[in-house]
């Protein structure tokens, strides 16, 4: 318990995230330049922040006035940035083949099905584009015999949790994919496809229209401190501040910034790009379904999207990893991994070299050693709901409903899943952390080399 959290760092988001890029009419928000008041401030606008507000918003019923301070703008950062797989089943992405335990997972998938539920209600109540919100399922894909063996691994453990999936051979990849490069696949119809950066902008869009007496988004308005005075909390932004009763932190892995959670999150990056618009005769040069998703059958492997918006059909393509303590990567780094996205788009598709990427970006994960989330009342009145282990379109949802429904004294199944964990487990010592860790993404990655 402190008096004064300051946040020593910013987030940096490194790239121009084509998701946000390519939507029009994308809603704006005023920055924070005045002293206001607030029952609840949630800090961050991704995944989290935006659940939090939302499920907030809608349990008090009107009775709660709530403010949402976001550094960047709604949907530049990481909630924007990523590849848009909310899914169902298990998805451990520290392990080789993706499953942990059977009671592990069947919880994991439980909750994982309410996110979705939240999500596909968030589409209705808002009128979200069919295409924002995809049940189309997933593939892992595989190239070789080891992507093959990965997905006969998952295989069992579907087997064993009851879960429909379907085997797919090389020749249903390549009627799906249009491309000969995968061996084979399985396919899993639970998965669903976002628009990652339409969702979130969507949510905002809906949440500030439907409940504006009560909830205000402040865009560019980072949280620099929150100072205790009395029994409020302050929080000050670059040209103001908000005098609060409690304070949700939705911010994953800057939670260590303000100095939670100290040496006990893993900030890593990874790294997309996507294509401009196909011609019709390269979609059909192309071949396959008009959209679909794929996930690599090993972790580290490459994944890869075709994407349908109005009559614009794209390529989103992420591979490569690192470990950056800083949470800051150059765009140099970006640049280099998007020629790794030209190789793995050219191996897929050889006949489409001509195509070209439009976006290139980075984004920031957060991890824990152990693969549990940081979760829980961490000061007075102050609820972290961060670290998603990467996989934040689902589990940011499950935090920020959870940390809803603490700030409102409810316990719920969020609740219970949510603080049924150990803590995030210290890492070794900084040089350490940050060799071992990167040798280790650099040798899972020469491992899963014919799945990038
Ligand atoms: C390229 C890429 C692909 C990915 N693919 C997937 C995928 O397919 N499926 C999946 O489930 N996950 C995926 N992820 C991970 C997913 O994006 C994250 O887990 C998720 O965004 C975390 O949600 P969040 O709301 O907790 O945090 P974030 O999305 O990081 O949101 C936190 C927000 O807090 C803001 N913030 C931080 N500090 C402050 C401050 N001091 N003041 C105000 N605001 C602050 C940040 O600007 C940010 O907008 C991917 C990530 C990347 C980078």
């Amino acid at each position: 318990m402190d008096d004064h959290y300051s946040a020593r760092r910013l987030p940096v988001d490194p790239g121009e995230t084509g998701w946000l890029n390519i939507l029009k009419n994308v809603p704006s928000y005023p920055s924070l330049d005045q002293d206001i008041t607030a029952d609840w401030v949630i800090i961050g606008g991704g995944f989290t922040g935006l659940s939090a507000a939302k499920h907030l918003s809608d349990q008090s019923t009107g009775t709660l006035n709530i403010a949402l301070l976001e550094s960047n703008c709604i949907g530049a950062g990481p909630a924007g940035r990523n590849s848009g797989f909310m899914i169902d089943l298990p998805h451990a992405l520290s392990g080789d083949s993706y499953v942990n335990d059977l009671e592990t997972d069947r919880q994991q998938i439980r909750m994982n099905r309410l996110a979705q539920d939240f999500a596909v209600k968030v589409a209705s109540e808002y009128d979200l584009a069919d295409h924002c919100v995809d049940p189309w399922g997933k593939i892992n894909a595989a190239s070789d015999h080891n992507g093959q063996h990965h997905n006969d691994i998952y295989a069992r453990q579907l087997d064993e949790l009851g879960e429909s999936y379907q085997m797919l051979s090389a020749d249903d990849m390549f009627d799906i994919s249009g491309s000969r490069f995968y061996s084979g696949g399985l396919y899993t119809p639970g998965t669903i496809l976002l628009q990652p950066a339409e969702y979130i902008t969507g949510l905002a869009r809906g949440l500030s229209r439907s409940a504006a007496s009560h909830f205000k988004i402040y865009e560019q308005s980072p949280a620099l401190s929150f100072i205790r005075s009395g029994k409020h909390w302050v929080v000050k932004t670059p040209s103001g501040s908000i005098t609060t009763g409690g304070i949700i932190l939705a911010v994953n892995g800057h939670a260590e910034s303000f100095g939670f959670y100290k040496r006990r999150l893993m900030h890593v990056f990874t790294y997309a790009s996507m294509t401009k618009p196909l011609s019709n005769q390269q979609c059909k040069f192309m071949g396959g379904a008009d959209r679909w998703g794929i996930t690599p059958s090993d972790p580290m492997g490459t994944t890869i999207r075709r994407i349908k918006q109005g009559v614009e059909t794209r390529i989103v393509i992420r591979n490569r990893w690192s470990f950056d303590p800083s949470m800051e990567v150059s765009g140099k780094r970006v640049e280099t991994y998007t020629r790794s996205h030209r190789l793995s788009f050219d191996r897929r598709y050889p006949d489409l070299k001509d195509v070209p990427f439009e976006y290139s970006w980075g984004g920031r994960l957060c991890l824990s050693r152990n693969n549990v989330p940081a979760f829980g009342v961490v000061d007075d009145h102050v609820i972290s709901a961060c670290c998603q282990n990467g996989l934040g379109t689902a589990q940011g949802t499950q935090a920020g409903i959870a940390a809803a429904d603490l700030a409102m004294n409810k316990s719920s199944n969020y609740t219970s899943h949510l603080t049924n964990h150990d803590a995030p487990s210290k890492l070794p010592s900084g040089l350490f952390s940050y060799i071992g860790a990167n040798t280790t993404i650099r040798f899972k990655e020469f491992k899963a080399r014919r799945e990038i």
